[in-house]
């Protein structure tokens, strides 16, 4: 696989670090990372990993976009209002960078096809805030051998955990909690979500370019109100229905 004067332009802050250069470049350009949920965590992720040159990216989605998307969404404009979802960021996205692949998705993931959308992916990232989506995909990562970034935010705060076999994140969160609360209800900065994206698709370029310590059995809790971070182990549940 050989780069293209444009892309050795495009990316010419990658190739002069150390941990990416040539070699991962060439990984990120072979690599496909599904983006479960084009929301919040989803939209911003997916505009820094086709900037990166991820070759491709499966966008799955089944939602429109809506005006009170907009605030955080930061792949949708004003025009895209009612327009589904993964064909206004696969518009946005071969804007930015025409080198990429776009798989648009416009299904809702369950249990049922859940193994489908995320076979033949390098990396998922799930940015759902519905707690029986976030089993499925995780169920069907564990299944498949695809490791799973998990992202979620609210309010101020946010978190990141990289999810690669054992623990799973059916280990960090066993049952749906009973007051299981949504952006919709409890509100969000916006700017958060960009944090919490960005985060998203870091860890999921460290790891196709395997490059420093990913967040694999970790979770990294951001709270963007105190100017605060703090990382936390995830221990492995013996009797985990996914993992054990
Ligand atoms: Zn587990």
């Amino acid at each position: 696989m050989t780069f293209s004067d444009d892309e050795i332009e495009r990316y010419a802050r990658h190739l002069v670090l150390a941990e990416v250069g040539g070699p991962g470049q060439q990984r990120l350009k072979a690599a496909r990372v599904g983006l479960i949920g084009l929301g919040g965590v989803g939209a911003p992720a997916a505009l820094y990993l086709a900037a990166a040159g991820v070759g491709t990216l499966r966008l799955i989605d089944d939602d429109a976009a809506a005006l009170s998307n907009l605030q955080r969404q930061i792949a949708f404009d004003t025009n895209d209002v009612g327009r589904p979802k993964v064909e206004a960021a696969a518009e946005a996205l071969s804007a930015l960078n025409p080198h990429v692949r776009i798989e648009p998705v416009a299904e809702r993931l369950t249990g049922a096809n859940a193994g489908r959308l995320v076979a033949g992916c390098d990396v998922v990232i799930d940015g759902t805030d519905d707690f029986a989506t976030r089993f499925a995909v995780n169920a069907a990562c564990v299944a498949a051998g695809v490791p799973l970034v998990s992202g979620a935010l609210g309010r101020w705060s946010g978190q990141v955990g990289v999810f690669a076999g054992r623990p799973c994140y059916r280990c960090l969160v066993p049952a749906v909690p009973p007051e299981a609360e949504t952006c919709a209800r409890v509100g969000v900065v916006g700017a958060l979500a960009g944090v919490v994206g960005s985060m998203a698709a870091l860890e999921a370029i460290k790891w196709i370019v395997g490059a420093g310590a990913s967040l694999t059995g970790r979770l990294l809790i951001y709270n963007g109100l105190a100017g605060t971070a703090r990382t936390v182990g995830v221990a492995a549940d013996p009797t985990c229905p996914v993992c054990a």
